[in-house]
């Protein structure tokens, strides 16, 4: 903390991965010797910079922006751009860190990577969001590279932007190379990315309730969010049977106790993804639903959580609620959604608990089939892409349970943490001291 003094979001996601790796590190003090941790805590660097812009009024704007590029030891850097007015170094910071070990248990070559920007894409024109887009590209793009760092989208950078920013490398760099991913299907673009991060965190926690040999089917869902994430994780907990009560934005949540069905997500996607509406709308088309202004989803009773919004969106006593309440299963879609107390109340209760850098993985994996595609210069099928999204939940399930587990039951925190640790570690000792 005397290091990096008022970075509260990743002091908080150091201490949780810390706080699970230190009895191994200390069990094996090859890793304590070579100062892994130490190291694994530092980024590589961290590039900032000024993106000027023009606003339609002719105004002259300025924002920042940060590329995070925190460890590259077992791929080139990879991870997500945020454009939201809360980003700052410290949020930047611990994405970036959490992203070191999502990428590793994804078993691809990743390495991991953040960025992104204060810049507010709300109520912001195409061109506004066009020009700032081109604007931060023009210092960015002497920093990535297919090879060396390869970006894609976060919260307020979705389709849109990652075309506005790959149309601008492209002519910058003059090659057209896969150095974004989260393109359009006509220039790059894989099938099954956009779904990629809901599907895949409802795959691991079919994986969670398949252990105990239970499933979602027939269990009521309360999701947080209305973005990408949020969107696909209901799709897809719908697919597999369950009943999904809950969406939420910035402004509230809505309640349908009659479930969130096809048809009404077909309405949200059309309102969030084209009209860019806010979810309170959602009351006005289906009226038994009820809209709850300035509030989180997580007081209405369901046997399965997916926080899928943002950092820091589920606290202790919403957990005790949620508990109380008779939840089975957590699984977490947005990155660290849940604070420290309360998924450890998670833990000490006993239910499935699916840690972002595992339940989340779904998103960058299928990135990095895109990348694979990309090198190849071929556009596999969507059932291929979803088979391999599977097998990969599937197989980051089982990495957690046999780094998790006692016997009995598998803590997932732990699970993951291992699991994503011992590949770069390894990699980090046999590289000596760089
Ligand atoms: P989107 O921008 O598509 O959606 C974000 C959603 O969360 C919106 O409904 C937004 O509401 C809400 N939200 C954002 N910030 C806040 C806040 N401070 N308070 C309350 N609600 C908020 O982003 P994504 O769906 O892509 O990302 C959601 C989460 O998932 C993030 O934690 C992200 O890091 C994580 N994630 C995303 C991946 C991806 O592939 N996209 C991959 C892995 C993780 P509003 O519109 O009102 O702002």
């Amino acid at each position: 903390e005397k290091r990096n003094p008022g970075e509260v979001e990743f002091h908080q996601a150091v201490r949780e991965v810390t706080e699970s790796l230190m009895p191994f590190v200390l069990e094996n003090p090859k890793y304590k010797d070579a100062q892994i941790l130490e190291r694994l805590t530092e980024p590589d660097r961290i590039i900032i910079f000024r993106v000027t812009w023009e606003d339609d009024a002719g105004n002259i704007r300025a924002n920042r922006a940060w590329r995070v590029q925190f460890n590259n030891s077992i791929g080139p850097y990879k991870g997500g751009l945020r454009f939201h007015p809360s980003v700052t170094q410290s949020v930047l910071k611990f994405l970036g860190f959490e992203q070191i070990f999502k990428n590793s248990l994804t078993g691809l070559p990743m390495g991991g990577a953040k960025g992104g920007s204060n810049f507010n894409p709300k109520g912001k024109s195409d061109r506004e969001v066009m020009r700032f887009c081109q604007s931060l590209m023009i210092e960015l793009h002497r920093h990535i590279g297919e090879d060396t760092d390869i970006p894609a989208g976060d919260i307020g950078v979705g389709g849109r932007e990652i075309s506005y920013l790959f149309g601008q490398y492209k002519r910058l760099a003059n090659k057209f190379v896969g150095t974004l991913t989260g393109k359009g299907l006509s220039f790059g673009g894989s099938l099954v990315r956009t779904e990629a991060t809901g599907y895949g965190c409802v795959y691991f926690c079919e994986n969670m309730f398949q252990r105990i040999g239970d499933s979602i089917d027939g269990k009521t869902v309360a999701i947080s969010g209305s973005g990408n994430v949020a969107i696909y994780a209901a799709e897809k907990a719908t697919e597999l049977g369950g009943r999904v009560v809950t969406l939420s934005d910035s402004g509230g949540f809505i309640h349908d106790p009659d479930g969130i069905d096809a048809e009404k997500l077909a309405f949200v996607k059309d309102l969030k993804e084209v009209r860019r509406g806010r979810i309170s709308d959602y009351v006005d088309k289906y009226p038994k639903a009820t809209f709850h202004s300035d509030a989180r989803p997580w007081s209405v009773p369901a046997q399965v959580a997916l926080p899928c919004a943002t950092q820091n969106e589920l606290d202790l006593s919403e957990a005790k609620t949620l508990l109380k309440n008779g939840v089975m299963a957590v699984a977490e879609g947005a990155n660290m959604p849940t604070e420290l107390d309360a998924a450890y109340a998670f833990r000490e209760a006993g239910i499935l608990f699916g840690p972002a850098k595992a339940a989340n993985a779904g998103g960058v994996a299928v990135s990095g089939l895109e990348q694979s595609q990309n090198a190849l210069r071929l556009s596999w099928s969507r059932e291929e892409v979803d088979t391999k999204l599977k097998t990969i939940m599937k197989e980051i399930h089982e990495k957690c349970v046999k780094y998790g587990s006692d016997g009995k039951q598998v803590d997932y925190i732990d699970g993951a943490n291992l699991a994503g640790f011992v590949k770069i570690a390894e990699a980090m000792l046999a590289y000596g001291a760089v």
